[in-house]
């Protein structure tokens, strides 16, 4: 698995925290969870950034699309790809 610098500067606490409640989402099929990790495993989230309370990401698929994750209170808020999927969990979000 690889490390990305910008990683480093969140929280790898607060990451698994948001990464939990993505897995747990009800609406993510278990295909769409598979493929996000092999995204991940490929290293296919290039940038990641913490700033107040959003998340943002930029995922490398079959082209590159911008992860948006709105938190409130810990918990996130909202979920934002840029990608066509019109499901409300995508392979990209769960690849963060
Ligand atoms: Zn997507």
């Amino acid at each position: 698995m690889k490390e990305f610098p910008l990683m480093e500067q969140i929280s790898k606490e607060f990451l698994k925290k948001v990464g939990e409640e993505i897995l747990n989402h009800p609406e993510l099929t278990k295909t769409i969870k598979s493929r996000g990790r092999s995204l991940f495993k490929k290293g296919a989230v290039i940038d990641a950034d913490l700033s107040k309370d959003v998340l943002t990401a930029v995922v490398v698929g079959t082209k590159p699309y911008l992860v948006k994750v709105v938190l409130k209170d810990d918990r996130i808020e909202e979920l934002f790809c840029s990608c066509p999927y019109d499901g409300y969990v995508c392979k990209h979000i769960v690849a963060l």
